[in-house]
């Protein structure tokens, strides 16, 4: 839990303004204890602000820089940075807390700028809304070819939802999924098999038993949207 740095009251998750005070607060940082500026050899724009931003290096393993809205204190990832951020910082997760997990995942991020869509930062194309991690609560702008942008708390939030052990139970959940996948695909080829009677369809094909049937898919999308 982060503390305004005016008045110290709480700062929840879901927000970097003090509920208090309406302190505008840097708490994505506040955890990354030596970080400089650095002068870039040209500057991108914040998609939010169209100021330019500030390159940092937060100097994880020698120089990892990114870029930095000092407006809105959002920031945009390289491509893979993110992730390498997050196994630099949060170490030794080995058991899941669901109670806090919960607790973030409620915490939904009220977009403070609403739905909205934002362009990337290198190339200017639309950037896909992501929700991270599945269950964080964080919705990420990602550009497939370039990186992420982050809005201002929103690293927080991730890096407490990776230590509440949020990304260990996805990927778990992740895991299993496939292997039931995996099972179900095998007793479909199985039936297949005796049910069209060498597997041939009225062309002549061999018909490919791995492909699902539309039941399966829907089945499959109602799982995933329950969940
Ligand atoms: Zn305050
Ligand atoms: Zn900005
Ligand atoms: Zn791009």
């Amino acid at each position: 839990m982060a503390n305004c740095k005016n008045c110290s009251a709480p700062v929840p998750a879901d927000t970097i303004v003090c509920t208090y005070c309406g302190t505008r607060n840097d708490t994505d940082l506040s955890g990354i204890h030596e970080f400089t500026e650095v002068v870039p050899d040209h500057a991108r724009t914040c998609p939010r602000c169209d100021v330019d931003m500030k390159t940092i290096d937060l100097k994880i393993g020698g120089t990892f820089l990114i870029e930095r809205c000092e407006e809105c204190m959002g920031m945009f990832f390289d491509s893979g940075e993110l992730e390498a951020l997050i196994k630099a910082t949060v170490k030794n997760v080995h058991h899941v807390n669901h109670n806090k997990l919960k607790e973030l995942y409620a915490l939904k991020r009220h977009d403070a700028f609403g739905i909205t869509y934002i362009k990337c930062p290198v190339c200017d194309t639309v950037m896909n809304r992501v929700n991270f991690g599945q269950r964080s609560g964080v919705i990420i702008d990602r550009c497939p070819d370039h990186g992420l942008w982050l809005d201002g708390g929103e690293l927080r939030h991730l890096l407490e939802w990776v230590k509440a052990g949020g990304k260990m139970y996805n990927e778990k959940r992740e895991e299993m999924k496939r292997k039931m996948e995996a099972r179900e695909d095998i007793k479909v080829r199985r039936a297949t098999t005796i049910n069209s009677g060498g597997g041939f369809d009225t062309y002549g094909a061999t018909l490919r038993s791995s492909d699902p049937d539309i039941f399966t898919v829907v089945g499959r999308v109602v799982k995933w949207l329950v969940g």
